[in-house]
């Protein structure tokens, strides 16, 4: 493809924090956004903001967000001529970008064929083989037969782990420890899979112990360039799924670096990949790295790297859709200062990190130098239990990691939520935490670490400060009403406080 089409008119076939981000770029860049909404979404933020919004239909996705051919009519409707998924819903789905594609529409993302090579996890590890990419040992092929499969596990030494090819957000994953739980497990999994993904395909791979998620962001053009923009650790998880995401990795050394980014980039040759996309790996003790799968879309994570390249990925995505060739080259790029994020979640991270819901009573941003909030939320919204719990993401920016880490407390504790718990209180727990500190932390670390005990005994010190520190300023009685108003403030930030 060489010539290039100009996008005019882009539909955002998102919601939220992410829907709001993409069409802010694309309001710099002079370009006509367009918004698709859920009934339960009518007054959401990112309705507002769009030059026009089109209803598609009742809140469940399967009946709205996810509907291709209700989102492609929308499009043809407003005269868009292009769709940007965000990440989740149709973002990774091949038949969409093929679909987009077909009727005329530039897809803002990755080739359909692309996707199907790297949304299938066996599928991606059979084409970066071919690449040199080292890959966990494990099997190649689903597993059919239980008594070979228990002969592959045993030479590859328990625990393994039994995978959903199709899995993602963190599904579709059962450790097992030794050979009689197998059977059991490999049903288990092989029934999640069908009932999550609809494709019961399930494989084995070494369960690595203490393992770092590290992953390279990778960008390339429709002429065949590609280069990585950096790495980011993402090990602090729950449920494999990431909460604090940082980048730079505090423990890649620059030959590390440069091997892994290296292996990043044909990874990506190996889908013939074009458009932003994420290369996962895992980092075992020993420092050897293995690739676990290619996210074939935005990640939800693209701020820190944003922030260490001063680089806006989404107008990245939109130029290299609209056929231009990569602005540089990998020997241009280079990793300045220090960024963390923290996904705020509507979860309780005392009960479980589970999905909390409820109106945001309270809501006000932090502020200040090197301080980022993506969110898609305001006060007084309630947060619907259909769609994701992500409220937004608190990214700080600075010189360097220890900077940054003290930035994030301190935004962390001029952010107020009340009315839904959050993950902001976990946030700043990891913020303090010697491990993190440190740098020396694997994907374990909640389960090293973490009790929700801590979360009360950090709420109550705070606590304890504020009212020393009225002691001491506070004297007239006049004031003993602002007093107490105070006073409530950091116990029940990070707790459920509900009217
Ligand atoms: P990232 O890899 O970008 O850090 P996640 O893996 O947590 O993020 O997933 C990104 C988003 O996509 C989340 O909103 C998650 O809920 C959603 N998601 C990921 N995989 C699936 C899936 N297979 N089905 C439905 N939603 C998914
Ligand atoms: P998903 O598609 O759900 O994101 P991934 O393959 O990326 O699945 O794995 C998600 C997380 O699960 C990883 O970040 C890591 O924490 C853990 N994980 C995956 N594979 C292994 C493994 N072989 N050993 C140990 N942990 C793993
Ligand atoms: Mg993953």
């Amino acid at each position: 493809m060489s010539e290039t089409i100009k996008i005019h008119k882009l539909l955002v076939a998102n919601r939220g924090e992410i829907a709001l981000r993409i069409m802010r770029s694309a309001k710099e860049m002079g370009i006509q956004t367009v918004a698709v909404y859920s009934e339960i979404d009518r007054n959401a933020m990112h309705v507002r903001f769009a030059d026009e919004a089109h209803c598609i239909g009742p809140a469940p996705s399967s009946e709205s967000y996810l509907r291709m051919d209700k989102i492609i009519d929308a499009a043809k409707k407003s005269g868009a001529n292009a769709i940007h998924p965000g990440y989740g819903f149709l973002s990774e789905n091949e038949d969409f970008a093929d679909l987009v594609k077909e009727n005329g529409l530039i897809f803002v993302g990755p080739s359909g064929d692309s996707m199907r090579t790297m949304g299938s996890k066996l599928a991606a590890k059979e084409a970066v083989a071919k690449f040199n990419v080292p890959l966990v040992p494990g099997t190649s092929t689903p597993i059919t037969n239980v008594d070979e499969a228990k002969g592959i596990a045993k030479k590859i030494g328990y625990p393994i782990l039994i995978k959903a090819s199709a899995g993602g957000g963190g599904k579709g994953m059962r450790v097992v420890e030794n050979e009689a739980e197998f059977q059991n497990q490999m049903e288990r999994a092989i029934s999640e899979a069908t009932a999550s993904f609809g494709d019961g395909a399930v494989f084995i791979e070494k369960y690595i112990a203490k393992p770092r998620h590290i992953e390279f962001q990778v960008f390339g053009d429709q002429h065949g360039n590609v280069v990585h923009l950096f790495d980011r650790e993402c090990s602090i998880q729950r449920r494999h799924q990431k909460v604090v995401e940082e980048a730079p990795s505090p423990v890649l050394t620059p030959e590390l670096r440069k091997k892994m980014g290296e292996a990043a980039v044909n990874a990506a040759k190996a889908a013939k990949y074009y458009n932003a996309g994420t290369i996962e790996f895992i980092l075992d003790e020993d420092m050897s790295f293995y690739f676990l799968e290619m996210n074939t879309r935005l990640q939800v994570e693209h701020p820190v790297t944003e922030m260490i390249t001063g680089l806006d990925l989404v107008k990245l995505q939109i130029k290299i859709a609209e056929g231009e060739k990569l602005p540089f080259t990998q020997n241009q790029l280079a990793i300045h200062g220090h960024a963390i994020e923290v996904r705020v979640c509507a979860e309780d991270p005392t009960n479980n990190f589970l999905p909390d819901i409820g109106k945001l009573q309270t809501y006000r941003r932090p502020q200040g130098h090197g301080v980022r909030v993506d969110d898609g939320f305001e006060e007084g919204m309630t947060i619907p239990v259909q769609y994701d719990p992500l409220l937004a993401k608190l990214i700080v920016y600075a010189e360097t990691r220890e900077l940054a880490m003290d930035k994030m407390v301190r935004a962390i504790s001029d952010y107020e939520i009340t009315g839904v718990a959050t993950t902001l209180g976990f946030g700043a727990f990891v913020m303090k935490h010697e491990a993190f500190r440190s740098g020396n932390f694997n994907t374990r670390f909640i389960e090293n670490y973490f009790k929700p005990e801590y979360l009360q005994q950090q709420a109550d010190e705070d606590l304890e400060k504020v009212v020393a520190a009225l002691a001491v300023t506070v004297s007239a009685p006049a004031s003993s009403s602002a007093t107490s108003q105070v006073v409530a403030r950091p116990s029940s930030k990070w707790k459920k406080n509900r009217v």
